[in-house]
């Protein structure tokens, strides 16, 4: 079976593999397909389970404090309401759509289209309804809210009372499962199942690979859609490193205000207190907390600049090619290539600190006695996750390696 390595673009031919086994490609190390712990039955049951788990998440109270005989409950859906009417819409609609809607969209979806293969049902729209759901998976943040969650409530436990709700508990097994269902899912086995790869094509036909599916179809084939996922074909991502660009300066020029700004601002007894990213995570050292300032210091400074700098590293990379003599010049590409995986997959982390201030504020609603409210950098700082998101999704990995086959090609002298 042929596919194209959607890392280097190189194409590669895997045997059906055995349970427990792992293809690796051989010019990038990029890992092809792994079998070990995967099944579309454990992917289905864990993400159906994650779809009825978020209902009662959604409804039953996740945390109840009480101060001075008088209670206040949050709710998942709570801290969206309370932004919304601190005049904070951005930020309300941006965590309603991670914490609320895309989670019931994306386990909805991927319960739905494994349901449908597992019954032997191929609707021409189900290899789309997969492309989608694996989208959303990035977008769909139940784990990290739950993280959130948590954070908020070591913060409210230590000055008041705090009981955790039935809705706490479910959202605690929802993201467990939704981490499990990730694990789990096979694609490459999905895929197939939806349509098979054919052998490899003659060695003189042109061709191009779907950059999401892998499918190989021939080169004429390009502006139509993918046969298998429904994506328009193109050799490599349109624009990739344009935007890519757009992003990533967009995401430096947010960064400033989200770090010079506060995030929430409290009032106790009549007292302004602001809190900026760097002031919360001292208060959760001076707290004996610093299990979560660390945590927070990753997920709201680390992360965003790691994310930055690598993905300016890999546009000048793109732009001037990997220095070095063959085998270091590919040692680089990989580690490179490598980077730009994890970035793609740590960037929804840094939600945390939002997420945090979502479940704090509406428990900390007490009149003129101790109230929050969010402030001007949190927009700015949801905006710098967004922005760097999407910039490592619109990056194509292929153009590094392109640029570095170039420069071969051409003779570029190695470095000294
Ligand atoms: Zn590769
Ligand atoms: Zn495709």
């Amino acid at each position: 079976m042929t596919i194209a390595c959607t890392d280097c673009g190189t194409l590669q031919d895997i045997p059906p593999l055995p349970w427990g086994a792992v293809a690796v490609c051989p010019t990038c190390d990029n890992r092809l397909e792994r079998t070990n712990g995967r099944s579309i039955n454990a992917a289905l049951a864990c993400a159906s389970a994650t779809f009825v788990l978020l209902f009662p998440a959604n409804l039953a109270p996740l945390m109840v404090v009480s101060m001075l005989g008088m209670t206040r409950q949050s709710r998942l859906g709570s801290g969206v309401v309370t932004l919304w009417q601190h005049q904070w819409v951005l930020v309300a609609v941006l965590v309603a759509a991670f914490a609320v809607v895309l989670p019931f969209v994306r386990f909805g979806l991927l319960s739905l289209v494994l349901t449908l293969l597992q019954l032997g049902h191929r609707p021409r729209w189900l290899g789309g309804a997969f492309r989608w759901s694996l989208h959303l998976d990035q977008w769909a943040m139940p784990d990290v809210f739950l993280l959130g969650g948590a954070v908020g409530y070591s913060r409210i436990a230590a000055a008041m009372p705090v009981k955790i709700g039935w809705g706490g508990i479910c959202l605690i097994l929802a993201a467990f499962l939704c981490m499990l269902s990730r694990a789990t899912l096979d694609k490459r086995a999905v895929w197939r199942t939806l349509s098979p790869e054919s052998p490899a094509p003659p060695a003189a036909q042109a061709v191009i690979a779907c950059r999401f599916c892998d499918l190989v179809c021939p080169a004429v084939a390009e502006g139509s859609p993918c046969p298998r996922c429904g994506l328009r074909l193109s050799a490599r991502k349109p624009d990739a490193a344009v935007r890519t660009a757009a992003l990533t300066v967009a995401g430096f020029a947010l960064f400033i205000p989200a770090n010079l700004y506060p995030m929430s601002v409290d009032r106790q007894l009549g007292v302004l207190v602001p809190h900026r990213i760097v002031d919360g995570i001292e208060e959760l050292f001076q707290a004996h907390l610093w299990p979560l300032g660390v945590l927070i210091f990753c997920t709201s400074i680390a992360i965003p600049l790691l994310k930055l700098a690598g993905l300016s590293w890999f546009l000048m990379s793109v732009r001037h090619g990997t220095p070095g003599t063959q085998p270091r010049r590919l040692r680089r590409l990989v580690l490179k290539t490598r980077l730009c995986h994890l970035i793609d997959e740590i960037g929804r982390w840094s939600c945390v600190d939002i997420f945090t201030i979502a479940v704090f504020l509406p428990l900390m609603q007490f009149g003129g006695l101790v109230s929050a409210n969010a402030a001007n950098a949190a927009p700015a700082f949801l905006l710098v996750v967004v922005a760097t998101m999407l910039a490592s999704h619109a990056f194509d990995p292929r153009l590094m390696w392109d640029a570095a086959f170039a420069a071969h090609s051409r003779g570029v002298p190695p470095e000294p």
